[in-house]
């Protein structure tokens, strides 16, 4: 299920340096033999980065969040500049620094419990339940108990149902 962690960093900085030809940029080595650049990269990447974290779920995540406030204070540095911008920068900049941080950290037993619970907590599980939604939108609708806020599966188009809750056994009417 995990890539290895300079499976992860070489593809991350392939696709974001070079989306098209990731797989042909050649590099001679020492040897005159011809190696990949990515496999020199992995290579590399291998020796940095072991007996350390490498980039987990969580550190991943901080990464791509970084990229909203960047986005913004670079967008928002063209247009006004100034103090707000500055500030979406440190944001960006604080969660850019603490996933690499992460990656280099030693203490690869706490960032795994840190991980796993990212990985387990509400945000994610809550995502992942949005995704599963979104999936099966075609014939399902969602709907949220008014009684306990959990969402109930019914299937579409069997117009006007009362729903039962089987938590906390309140029934509602919805058309479907
Ligand atoms: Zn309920």
């Amino acid at each position: 299920m995990f890539l290895s962690t300079a499976d992860q960093i070489a593809n991350f900085l392939l696709t974001a340096l070079n989306p098209q030809n990731s797989d042909t940029i050649i590099v001679i080595c020492n040897g005159g033999m011809q190696m990949r650049f990515i496999d020199k990269l992995k290579m590399y990447m291998d020796r940095v980065l072991y007996g350390r974290n490498g980039f987990d779920e969580f550190s991943l995540f901080l990464m791509r969040t970084a990229l909203l406030p960047l986005l913004i204070s670079v967008l928002l540095g063209n247009l006004a500049g100034g103090y707000p911008s500055f500030c979406l920068y440190v944001i960006a900049m604080a969660l850019i620094i603490w996933s690499l941080w992460r990656a280099v950290s030693k203490d690869t037993y706490a960032r795994k419990t840190e991980n796993s619970r990212f990985v387990n907590g509400s945000f994610m599980t809550g995502y992942r339940n949005c995704l599963v939604r979104f999936s099966q939108r075609k014939y399902y609708r969602f709907y949220r108990c008014p009684g306990c806020r959990k969402y109930l599966r019914v299937p579409k188009g069997k117009g006007k149902i009362r729903i039962h809750c089987p938590t906390c056994h309140s029934d509602f009417i919805k058309k479907t």
